[in-house]
């Protein structure tokens, strides 16, 4: 914008130039010289262009005579009063004109600079697409990961497995040496979050060797032939820096089936699968390059990719038990300030399920609420909250008092009396009438422990606790005031019954896995219910699972029934507190019935 500008403005000035050089030469000081001696009959003054027009007296022709002026004439303007010189001020007709002129050449040269422009990045864009796979390098190298086994926590069996790996990366002529056969690929097979990626790049750095990655993601792109020349290239990198380590995350994006998916093959991804496994045959004998592939879809990939000389070793990184998320704590807790009284034994307990990367999220999370409290320690206040707010997500603003926050408060305390009386259920942690993400209030129960087996006996009690609240609500208010808040709960209820059903054998339809998990690649795994059996076996199902459910909600209606008094009770104290935590609840629950039992033992002395 501002060069086209400052170009207008050179072109106007030596357009006025020229105009000069055509009449006579009569400068500034010329005109001064005219006016004292009198010889100017008359003088007008162009504002838009400051030339000044002077018509001498005896003239020949009548012809003015253009002076350039600067900007303030206060001496010019004073001298032609004195002389009483005919004076006037007008934009010349003519002078206008040429500005249009000039105005549209301007329009024109920027009109033109725009299209250049265009003209030059899109033949710039199009360079790229000649240079690609080439020049840009879509994978990552890092010279020393600097990250070691002891940063890996919790998944013992695989680092022990992959600890063999780092022995031949460090000394591969041990192995040439016996003539030993050193795997080629590990494939790390394990849901998110739970350390696949550390866990290569602590392989890496145990054996002090380069860490190349790249996502399975970046190699496919728009152009067919892309994918494969980034194989290519990686691979050529890796050579030239053995021995190394080739990290592969999410080979499921290129290491699918081939064949399968609908709408037929997709080129440019078997392309790339297949020059992917040109090149892990292509080692020679020991080039001491190890390739580790990670998944959390191995059902998916390629049989060819898990045949012996690929990634025939195959390791499985799962959620974390209660000591591997203790130690996985340990190792994330170590960098920040914990306060003495936290017990990380306790956080590990508290959260069965999560993975590595929730770990060291709810850590975080925790130290962040610390700074924003100002508090110099993290303590077991921020925890419980990071806690919170990492399974159930963020708090929302407490309810205002009313008909909705009453009955909500019996939905939860009927959850937690329901949880309470059914044999096999895990204890109360807390009740909360606080929303939190899409609740808009919580009952927490504590896992007893590590729950790899579930009993009949433990899911029945389950549902029956899900089916808590509705009860209550049903009981207290009568069956026209039940409301939509139960609709989570029934959801869960129902595919946990299912399972029981069609899973886990345990209805009278017998041991039978009626249900497959493996549903066809690219469907979704509800946009079709495959059923494998007769319309006669899904009535069976149907009417199994209804018994199921029927059942638990009778025994928690009646439990419900059963404790009453105490659930007014917790309801009144909920409403006034919003939260009881689980030792609270215990205690009022315990200390009602025991009166209720002193009552009844009253009635039976008599
Ligand atoms: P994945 O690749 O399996 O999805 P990542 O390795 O990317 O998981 O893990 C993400 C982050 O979570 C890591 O950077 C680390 O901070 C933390 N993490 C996950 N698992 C562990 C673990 N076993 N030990 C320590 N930290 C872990
Ligand atoms: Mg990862
Ligand atoms: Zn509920």
């Amino acid at each position: 914008m501002a060069s086209s500008l400052m170009l207008l403005q050179s072109l106007f000035v030596s357009n006025t130039t020229l105009a000069q050089q055509k009449k006579e030469v009569f400068n500034y000081s010329d005109l001064l010289r005219s006016i004292e001696t009198g010889e100017v009959s008359k003088i007008t003054i162009d504002p838009a262009t400051n030339i000044a027009n002077v018509y001498l007296e005896g003239a020949t022709d009548n012809k003015p005579k253009e002076v350039k002026l600067f900007n303030q004439n206060p001496e010019l303007i004073a001298k032609i009063r004195s002389k009483n010189i005919d004076f006037a001020v007008e934009s010349s007709a003519a002078s206008s004109a040429a500005m249009i002129n000039l105005m549209q050449i301007g329009v024109l040269f920027l009109l033109i600079l725009g299209l250049f422009i265009l003209i030059k990045r899109s033949a710039s864009s199009a360079a790229g697409a000649m240079n690609f796979g080439k020049s840009r390098a879509r994978f990552q190298m890092e010279a020393a990961t600097g990250i070691e086994f002891k940063d890996v926590a919790g998944i013992e069996e695989a680092k022990e497995e992959l600890g063999e790996v780092v022995t031949f990366l460090k000394t591969p002529d041990k192995f040439t040496a016996v003539g030993a056969k050193i795997p080629r690929g590990v494939l790390l097979i394990g849901p998110p979050g739970t350390g696949k990626t550390l866990l290569a790049k602590a392989i890496a750095g145990e054996a002090q060797v380069p860490f190349f990655s790249i996502s399975g993601s970046e190699f496919v792109e728009m152009f067919v032939g892309v994918g494969a020349s980034r194989v290519r290239d990686l691979f050529r990198k890796a050579k030239e820096n053995a021995p190394c380590l080739i990290f592969i995350d999410e080979i499921d994006a290129v290491g699918r089936q081939r064949g399968a998916g609908i709408g037929g093959g997709n080129d440019e991804r078997e392309q790339t699968l297949n020059q992917l496994l040109t090149e892990m045959d292509g080692f020679e004998g020991n080039t001491g390059i190890i390739i580790i592939a990670a998944t959390n879809r191995p059902d998916v990939l390629d049989s060819a990719l898990l045949r012996p000389g690929r990634f025939d070793r195959q390791v499985m990184v799962d959620y974390p038990d209660m000591n591997g998320r203790l130690g996985i704590l340990e190792v994330h807790g170590a960098n920040k300030k914990i306060d003495g009284e936290v017990s990380l034994e306790t956080i590990a307990q508290r959260t069965p399920g999560f993975s590595g990367a929730d770990l060291a999220n709810l850590l975080n999370e925790a130290a962040i609420l610390t700074v924003r409290r100002r508090k110099d320690a993290i303590t077991m206040a921020e925890i419980d909250a990071a806690i919170d707010r990492v399974i159930a997500g963020m708090e929302g603003t407490p309810l205002v008092d009313g008909k909705a926050k009453r009955l909500i408060a019996y939905h939860e305390v009927g959850h937690a009396i329901v949880g309470t009386f059914t044999k096999g259920h895990d204890p109360v942690e807390k009740v909360t009438l606080i929303p939190r993400g899409q609740a808009r209030g919580l009952t927490w129960f504590t896992p007893d422990e590590e729950q790899g087996l579930i009993s009949r006996s433990q899911l029945f009690a389950r549902v029956t606790g899900l089916l808590g609240g509705r009860a209550a609500e049903d009981v207290v208010f009568g069956d026209g005031e039940i409301t939509t808040g139960a609709g989570n709960d029934i959801e869960r209820v129902t595919s946990l019954s299912r399972q029981m059903v069609t899973k886990f054998g345990m209805s009278d339809l017998g041991l039978m896995a009626l249900e497959d998990d493996n549903q066809p690649i690219f469907l979704g795994n509800d946009s079709v219910n495959r059923s494998d059996y007769s319309q006669e076996i899904a009535e069976k199902i149907d009417k199994q699972i209804r018994s199921i459910v029927f059942q638990c909600y009778e025994n928690a209606k009646q439990i419900i029934l059963e404790h009453r008094s105490v659930i007014d009770q917790l309801v009144d104290l909920l409403i006034e507190k919003e939260t009881i935590d689980g030792d609270l609840f215990r205690k009022i629950v315990e200390n009602s019935t025991t009166k209720t039992l002193e009552i009844s033992q009253v009635s039976l002395i008599k």
